[in-house]
C-alpha cells in the first residue's frame, strides 16, 4: 500500500492524434475543422464509414470519434473529410512509446495514443516527476510534432483524470489532499468500470455524481453493481493501486545449434549446452528479461525431436542456472546411438525485470552469480560471445 500518497505516475495521451499527424503533414489542413475516418476493411466510399478522429475545430461542431461520417457531415459541412493513414500513425505511435520509455522501464501504452509511466526511482536521473513530464512534453513536440497532455498523479486513475482536466495541450497535476474537491463533481462515467450500462442503472436510483458512490455504504454499491462496487468506490476516493505494466512482446528466448555431424558423446552435447544456456542467459539479460520455464530441445539423426521442459519456482536470467536445469532436463533423455543433430534451448515464461526491485529480492547466493554474469555479460560484449566459457560449470 502506497501511504506516502507520492506523485509517481505520469499518464499521457496525444491530443486528436489522428487529425493532429494530417495536420502536421499537411499545412493546408491546419486550424480546419479535419476529419479522418474509414470504413473497415479499408478503402471503398469514405461517406459510409466512421470517424476516427476529429481536430479541435471541428470539436466545436459535435464532431467526435466514433459517429458516422454521414452524421459528422451534417454538423460540420464545411469540414475536411479524408482517410486515415494508419501506418503513418503507427509509426509516431511507435516514436512516441520510446520517448517515455527514455525516462522510465515501467511504461504501459493504453492504445496508440496514450501511455502511463510510473517513474518512481528515475528521479535521481531527470529530475522531479514534474521535470520529466516537462521534457517529455518538449520531446514528443521536438521529435514528432505533436501536442500532449500531460496528467501527473499518485496513482494511475488520476492521472488519466488530470489529463482529461488540461486537455488540451494540458499539463495538470492532481495532489493527493486535492483529489476530493476534483473527483467529487465529476459525473460518475468519469469512473473506470462504469459502461453505459452501468451509468444508466446508477442514474435511475438517482446516483450523478462521483461524490455520492464515494459516499456510499459497500452494501449497498455491492447490491448494485456486484462484487465491481468496492473497486469503483475506492476509484470514487481517488485511491487505484492498479500497476504500470509493460507490454510483454517478447514471448521466448532461444538459441538452438545444428551441428555439421551428429554428436554421439554426451561430454560433447554438454559443452554445448553450457555455451548455448550461456547465450540464452545474457541475451534474457540484455533485453531485461527473466524466465520460469526452461526447455531443452533435442533433435536426433532420424529428425525426431524431443522437448523436454522444467518450471522453476523463481525466473531466472543466469547461466547458470539455466544450465543446471538443462543438465537435469538432459539426463531424462534417453540418447539414440545415432547421435544428435541439433540442441537447443528457451526460455520462456517470460517477465520484464523489475530493475529496482532486483537487489531486494535476489538470495545471496544468486546475488553473486548476478555480479559474476554482470561482469562476463560486459567482457563479451568487448571481446565477442564466444570469449568465455567458464569451466567451473563443466565440472
Ligand atoms: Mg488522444
Amino acid at each position: 500500500m502506497n501511504n506516502n500518497h507520492r506523485l509517481s505516475i505520469i499518464h499521457l495521451d496525444l491530443d486528436a492524434f489522428f487529425a493532429s499527424v494530417e495536420q502536421r503533414d499537411n499545412p493546408a489542413y491546419r486550424d480546419k475543422p479535419l476529419i479522418t475516418g474509414g470504413i473497415s476493411g479499408g478503402g471503398g466510399n469514405l461517406n459510409r464509414g466512421v470517424v476516427h478522429a476529429a481536430s479541435y475545430e471541428a470539436r466545436k461542431y459535435g464532431v467526435h470519434a466514433g459517429m458516422s461520417i454521414w452524421e459528422a457531415r451534417q454538423k460540420c459541412p464545411q469540414g475536411i473529410f479524408i482517410p486515415s493513414r494508419i501506418s503513418k500513425y503507427l509509426e509516431a505511435s511507435k516514436i512516441f512509446f520510446q520517448i517515455g520509455s527514455i525516462y522510465s522501464p515501467l511504461v504501459e501504452p493504453l492504445g496508440m495514443d496514450e501511455l502511463f509511466l510510473n517513474v518512481s526511482g528515475c528521479e535521481s536521473l531527470f529530475g522531479s516527476i514534474e521535470v520529466i513530464g516537462r521534457k517529455i512534453k518538449e520531446r514528443v513536440y521536438g521529435e514528432l510534432g505533436l501536442k500532449v497532455s500531460v496528467g501527473i498523479a499518485e496513482n494511475k486513475f488520476l492521472a488519466k483524470i488530470a489529463t482529461n482536466l488540461g486537455k488540451p495541450d494540458g499539463f495538470y497535476i492532481i495532489y493527493f489532499k486535492d483529489r476530493q474537491k476534483i473527483l467529487y463533481p465529476l459525473p460518475i462515467s468519469a469512473l473506470w468500470g462504469i459502461g453505459r450500462k452501468t451509468e444508466e442503472l446508477l442514474k435511475k436510483s438517482g446516483i450523478y455524481q462521483v461524490e455520492q458512490l464515494a459516499q456510499m455504504p459497500d452494501s449497498i454499491l455491492v447490491n448494485l453493481l456486484g462484487k465491481n462496487g468496492k473497486k469503483i468506490k475506492l476509484l470514487a476516493q481517488g485511491i487505484d493501486e492498479s500497476l504500470v505494466t509493460p507490454p510483454s512482446e517478447v514471448k521466448s528466448i532461444s538459441r538452438e545449434t545444428t551441428f555439421p555431424t551428429n554428436i554421439t558423446e554426451k561430454a560433447i552435447l554438454i559443452k554445448e549446452l553450457l555455451k548455448i544456456s550461456q547465450l540464452v542467459g545474457y541475451t534474457a539479460r540484455k533485453e531485461g528479461y527473466k524466465g520460469r520455464t526452461i526447455t531443452l530441445k533435442i533433435r536426433f539423426h532420424n529428425f525426431t525431436t524431443f522437448n523436454k521442459s522444467k518450471t522453476l519456482e523463481n525466473s531466472t536470467h543466469l547461466d547458470d542456472i539455466i544450465f543446471k536445469t538443462i543438465l537435469e532436463l538432459l539426463n531424462k533423455v534417453k540418447l539414440k546411438k545415432g547421435g544428435v543433430r541439433l540442441l537447443g534451448i528457451r526460455l520462456s515464461n517470460l517477465s520484464p525485470e523489475d530493475k529496482r526491485n532486483q537487489l531486494k529480492f535476489v538470495r545471496d547466493k544468486e546475488d553473486k552469480l548476478e555480479q559474476l554474469s554482470q561482469s562476463l555479460d560486459k567482457i563479451r560484449e568487448k571481446f565477442g560471445s564466444k570469449a568465455i566459457t567458464r569451466a567451473s560449470l563443466l565440472k
